[in-house]
Parts: structure tokens; sequence; C-alpha cells
């Protein structure tokens, strides 16, 4: 262990999360047997309450690629202590509210904004939006974990978001990172997420040993609404990429999370099926081995769906808070993104089954010991 990690791990204290080397499977929790403890992890928050200051640096930053004199100073992000806690209040009383302990926390995906702006403009954005995600982490060890964003741009190879990858895993203790599969903001014009292009990202990935969230960012296309549409394409269409290459047979230990409940996919999950075989394709259950849905789906029934369809050892929990759908349904009473609420109803699910949903998997899948 690195001095870095060794004070990283006393500056987070003993809710700290620690990585694991090794292959898929060698994560060891801490108590997972029937009777213990469970701790309900939320694998998908995003900090969309960052204080305002954030978003405006963030405008004045794009304006600067056209006219380099409104360039925001940095100072502009000396946010204190007492500022950063405030900011995340909402958080931390939904996870009070609602049962859950523990948010593995990123940045606000509409916010990466890949397509705006240029190379430079992403790396000096994710890095200071990393940084402030640590703040939170440090700030409160015990209820959120940190992903990060990429810097991605359009047309550039994603190697160039190595470093970072590699500065938040190893300096800021982050457990993941979240890809965009179309920098481009709804366009598509950078190659399917199979294709050697995105190998440099993937090997160090692997190196790291930690996964990825297939997670697109604002639309650019003024046909795809962002969270309505284009979010759940994205979802959508990577894993028809995935079916139909071979990713992990180059990288056997790469680990993806689809959010948003996989997209189109578990409703649909025998098109897939029928597709892989009518393409001479290996059966769905392989590329279970790499790939992971959560249970952003804010329909009860659909929940069911997803968790009668996919594997339970391939589903964490989640639920996108604060995030795409904020409001009260009127037909429940309850917040539409309360998705914990919704699975606790279900008394088909076996204990052992709810364990790995809220707990084991995320432990297994971002190699926590928490
Ligand atoms: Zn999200």
């Amino acid at each position: 262990m690195s001095t870095t990690r060794r004070d990283l791990l006393k500056g987070l204290g003993a809710g700290a999360l620690v990585l694991s080397a090794g292959g898929p499977g060698l994560a060891q929790p801490a108590a997972s047997g029937a009777g213990a403890k469970l701790t309900v992890i939320d694998v998908h928050g995003h900090y969309t309450t960052v204080p305002k200051a954030m978003r405006e640096f963030r405008n004045l930053q794009l304006a600067a690629v056209k006219d380099p004199s409104k360039a925001p100073p940095k100072a502009m992000l000396n946010f204190s202590d007492d500022e950063v806690r405030a900011s995340v209040q909402g958080q931390l009383k939904l996870q009070r509210d609602r049962g859950t302990n523990v948010t593995i926390f990123s940045p606000i995906a509409g916010a990466m904004g890949h397509h705006l702006g240029n190379e430079a403009t992403s790396i000096e954005w994710s890095q200071n939006f990393n940084d402030l995600i640590h703040r939170v982490c440090k700030l409160y060890p015990e209820n959120f974990i940190g992903v990060g964003q990429l810097p991605q741009s359009p047309g550039v190879s994603p190697k160039n978001c190595v470093a970072e990858l590699e500065r938040m895993v190893k300096q800021l203790g982050f457990v993941g990172c979240n890809i965009n599969p179309d920098p481009s903001g709804g366009y598509w014009r950078d190659p399917p997420m199979t294709n050697r292009w995105w190998y440099p990202l993937y090997e160090k990935l692997v190196e790291l040993d930690v996964p990825a969230m297939i997670h697109a960012s604002s639309s650019a296309n003024p046909n795809f609404h962002g969270t309505g549409a284009h979010y759940l394409n994205a979802n959508t269409a990577v894993f028809m990429q995935l079916v139909t290459g071979d990713l992990f047979k180059d990288f056997p230990t790469l680990r993806f999370v689809i959010p948003h409940g996989g997209g189109a996919i578990p409703y649909h999950w025998s098109r897939y099926r029928g597709l892989a075989q009518d393409m001479k394709r290996p059966p769905l259950t392989e590329l279970l081995k790499n790939v992971y849905f959560d249970t952003c789906v804010y329909y009860r029934p659909g929940l069911e769906l997803l968790l009668k369809t996919v594997p339970i050892d391939n589903i964490l929990f989640a639920s996108e808070v604060i995030g795409a759908v904020r409001g009260v349904d009127p037909e429940t009473g309850h917040h539409y993104d309360d998705t914990k609420r919704m699975i606790d109803t279900f008394a088909w699910l076996s204990e052992a089954d709810r364990r790995k949903l809220f707990q084991d998997n995320a432990r297994r899948v971002y190699r926590l010991k928490i």
C-alpha cells in the first residue's frame, strides 16, 4: 500500500472503502450471512445539489472557450466545509428517510457535458468535479463513496481519460467511474464501445480493478430528451453493442454497470436472446459475467420484471437520487425514485436475494469492504 493510499484511508475514517486486488469474486465482504447487519448500498447517486458557484464556474469556463477573458478563477471553487456539508443535507435526509446507508456518489451526469467545450475544458471540469465529490466523501465517509467522471471529448481517444481515472482511484479513493458511451451528446459519432478505440481506457479499468457505469450525459440532439430518452437509449444501445462484439474475450475481468434498469433490455429480454441466437452469438448469460444492471426503474411492475428476468447476482440496488425524477407519484403518494420502498413490498424476494441486491452485489462489483 502506498503512503498516499494509507493516508487516504486514514483520512476517510472507520467507514472507509478499501479496494482489493484480484479477479472477479475475490472481494471479501465483512459479513454477509443471514441475520448479519445489512448495509444498504445505493450504487447510483449524483451530486446534483452542488453549491451554486460550481455551475457558475462551468458556465464561465465554457464561455471562455470563445472569450478567454471570461475564464473563471479557480478560487470560485474554494467552498468551505460548511458549504459542502449544507449542499448534501438533502441526500443525507433521503438516506435516513428511506433506510439506505451508503451512496456511490458521482458528478451530475447531465453536467458532464462532454460535447461542450473541448478536451482541455473537459479535463479541467472533470478534475474539479471529482475533487468536489472527494470532499463530500471525506466529510461523510460513512455515507458517500466516490465515483468520478472522465474527461471525454468527441473524437478524442479515450486514452486521454487514463490519467484522470488513475488519479481518481489512486489519489481520491474512488471505486469506479462513469463512461459516457456517446461524448457527442446524442449524435453517436465515436465508435461503439466494443471497438479498440476504447481499449486504453479498459486496460486501465482492468489494471485498477474498478467497474464503470455506462452513463450518458445531456443530449445536444433535440430528438432525444436527456433523461427521458438519451440515457435509456444509451443503455440499450451499449448492451446490444456488447451482444454483437467480443469485448469481454479481450477483457475478461472488466465490469460494466448498465443503469436505469438496463434501459429497454430486461423488458425485451428474449428479443436479445433471440437476436444473439440468430446471429450465432454466445447466449446472454455469457455477458452476465461482466455486465450488471441497477434498479433505477421508477415503476413497480418494471422493477418486478427486472428482478424476475435478470439473475439476482447481476442486479445492484440504486435509486439515482437526487436526480432524474424528483416528484411525488399521486397514485402512490410516494416519490417516484423511492425504489427501495417498492422493492421492500416484494414479499416473494427471499432474504438471501435481498442481501445480494442491497449489499453483497455492490460489495463484489465495486470491491467494497464496508
Ligand atoms: Zn444517473
